[in-house]
């Protein structure tokens, strides 16, 4: 598609006079590049002089393909400031109230923003936008026209192919931006979808996208489907039983008892005649001139010798050739293939290579846990009274934990937007994998979705209609994967289970079936549920009745409150109220996802269970 140039002015004696100061610039010129990926960005450094500067805008409003012209920089209330004088002249028609937006962001941000004098307007078929000189303002005003510009564009411009061009490139290419998003087309339209860009998703629907994008690591499966054991199992004929090992073709009846076999023993090469055995221990190898094994509860001691050994037994049962004898290669032959089938658990592929004797673990995806919010203590420290302990760190690390994966850093981060955004860069070159509670909603001191713009993730999804969880997000670049689990510790847990733990699963090489939580059915115990307008995930306790399974919610299902995950079996799926449907009662059977391995709290058995269903 056609490309549409930008131009960057910085505007400083400063950075005139040592260009290398000039930071704002060289960021400004990223986010565009971030931003639009069929964008051209020409760019210029100039003292605070109205002359020079106006003569630059003037070179650039000329040329047809300079659509956008930011400067930044010359707009405070220093006498040199002189940025808004030199481009008011140019323009044929003010933006008040681009200008507006702009100012309105940025003081949300610092008053300070109040001593902007920028101004946007249009000079032809070029927008031109005033911005203040600070990289932190430049990131922040331009976090606020990104969205604007198609529209603004569609609207000063002849060129209608151009424009709808570059208007849908900006919906389909934008790399590090949220998607442009017309207001008609936010969400499920209701007034909560108002301010937010992003579409909220069904679940299913996310957890698609996610395992789209999320690489599976197959090399695992190939290598192991393609391993041959490199040994028998066992590599000599082992005995199954304690024992007496002997010839089957000798009878029952008496014999002598040769000596003793332990485990770990060599192999006995001994003659051995029909009337003679030796004692033999479980797992120790056969001697050389024995086929079979008589289990000593088979055997009745007879005689001992003068230092107490065993000396003459009698054999009960008539020996047979191979009895309680475990055949060399009998669990495993060498040249075997090792793995039948493909199976992801890491107990099952970490004891299968050993017992070839292959050292060597399950590879797992690099992961770490970020906290976010200026209000966490970490546990263990004094109590403020405007401060609440950090639960989902822990929480998170014990998930990870409990589902065989580990965590190998865990971080708290304050609300801050460079911070996040220069920890999160760091942290992406030790991990894969980053589970980060919080700083994913609505609020000003959100600023995960804007750090991951700032690292060119790209972000798929921002919201997904369930309830707890709906500002769940999703973000990635090339093998490096973000999941925003919204801060509410139980808004954390039930979308950790639903997205984070599936796709690590994935990663990790499970299979698809496998990777989500096993679901059963339940019937409800409580009287009545109110529905909510989303998909709701209620936490519940599992008793059996019978042999059936019964789920009775743990109480306050709000999202901050963390003992709902008390004795919390499995996550319910309710749906969503409608007209037909605003309740649920007793007896309704619903799917459910099961949280933990000891997920049936109770056994019952009760002769009224049947009055439950009514
Ligand atoms: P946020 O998603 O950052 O808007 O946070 C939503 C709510 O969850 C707020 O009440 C936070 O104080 C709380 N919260 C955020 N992170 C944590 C955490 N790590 N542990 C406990 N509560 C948290
Ligand atoms: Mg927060």
């Amino acid at each position: 598609m056609e490309s549409i140039t930008f131009g960057v002015l910085t505007i400083s004696d400063s950075c005139y006079q040592e260009p290398a100061k000039d930071s704002s610039g060289p960021r400004l010129m990223s986010l565009i590049r971030a931003a639009f990926t069929n964008a051209q960005v020409v760019a210029s450094v100039l003292p605070d002089e109205r002359d020079l500067i106006q003569r630059e805008l003037r070179k650039w409003i000329d040329r047809s393909d300079v659509r956008v012209i930011i400067t930044t920089g010359g707009t405070g209330f220093a006498p040199r400031d002189v940025t808004p004088e030199a481009t008011k002249p140019l323009l044929d028609k003010e933006c008040m109230q681009m200008s507006f937006a702009i100012a309105l962001a940025s003081l949300k941000k610092t008053k300070f923003a109040a001593l902007s004098r920028g101004l946007c307007g249009i000079a032809g078929n070029t927008l031109v936008l005033n911005f203040p000189g600070s990289e932190r303002a430049v990131v922040d005003c331009f976090e606020v026209v990104q969205e604007l510009l198609p529209h603004a564009l569609s609207l000063i411009s002849d060129n209608v192919k151009l424009v709808q061009a570059t208007h849908e490139a900006m919906q389909t290419e934008t790399v590090a931006s949220p998607r442009h998003v017309c207001p008609h087309k936010t969400g499920a339209g209701d007034a909560n979808d108002r301010n937010s860009p992003y579409p909220m998703l069904p679940v299913l629907e996310a957890l698609d996208i996610i395992l789209q994008h999320v690489q599976r690591h197959t090399q695992l499966e190939q290598q192991l489907m393609n391993l041959q054991s490199p040994v028998h199992i066992p590599p000599f004929r082992a005995s199954i039983k304690d024992g007496y090992a002997m010839k089957s073709t000798g009878f029952a009846g008496s014999k002598r008892v040769l000596g003793c076999i332990a485990a770990g023993d060599g192999i006995e090469p001994h003659p051995l005649q029909e009337d003679e055995c030796f004692k033999i221990n479980t797992g120790a190898p056969l001697p050389e001139h024995a086929d079979c094994v008589v289990q000593v509860e088979d055997t009745k001691l007879l005689q001992r010798d003068k230092y107490g050994e065993e000396s003459l037994v009698e054999i009960l049962v008539e020996p047979t050739a191979g009895l309680d004898v475990r055949a060399i290669g009998h669990d495993m032959a060498a040249g075997d293939k090792v793995f039948p089938q493909f199976d992801a658990s890491p107990v099952v592929i970490n004891s299968l290579l050993a017992a070839v004797g292959i050292q060597q673990s399950v590879p797992k995806p690099k992961i770490a846990i970020i906290s976010t919010g200026s209000e966490l203590l970490a546990p263990g420290q004094p109590a403020q009274p405007d401060k609440i302990f950090d639960s989902n760190s822990s929480m998170l690390a014990a998930l990870l934990q409990q589902f065989g994966f580990d965590c190998e850093q865990q971080h708290v981060l304050v609300d801050d937007l460079s911070s996040t955004t220069i920890n999160l860069d760091k942290l992406f070159d030790a991990v894969d994998f980053v589970i980060c509670s919080g700083g994913v909603s609505m609020g000003d001191k959100d600023f995960i979705k804007p750090a991951l713009q700032h690292l060119q993730f790209k972000l798929h999804f921002g919201r997904v209609n369930m309830k707890p969880g709906k500002p769940f997000t999703f973000a990635s670049k090339s093998d490096k994967y973000f999941f925003g689990l919204p801060g509410n510790p139980v808004s954390a847990f039930v979308t950790f289970h639903l997205f984070a733990l599936p796709a690590i699963r994935w990663a990790a090489g499970w299979q698809r079936a496998q990777c989500s939580l096993p679901v059963v059915n339940v019937s409800l115990l409580n009287e009545s549920l109110e529905l909510d307008a989303r998909p709701e995930y209620v936490r519940a306790s599992v008793t059996s009745i019978n042999g059936e399974l019964y789920a009775i919610v743990t109480g306050d299902q709000i999202s901050s409150r963390l003992k709902s995950i008390v004795r919390a079996d499995v996550l319910v799926h309710l749906p969503a109220r409608s007209a037909a449907r605003t309740t649920v009662r007793a007896g309704e059977i619903f799917p459910a996802s099961i949280l933990r391995n000891d997920f049936i709290s109770n056994y019952k058995v009760s002769p009224d269970a049947g009055n439950l269903r009514r």
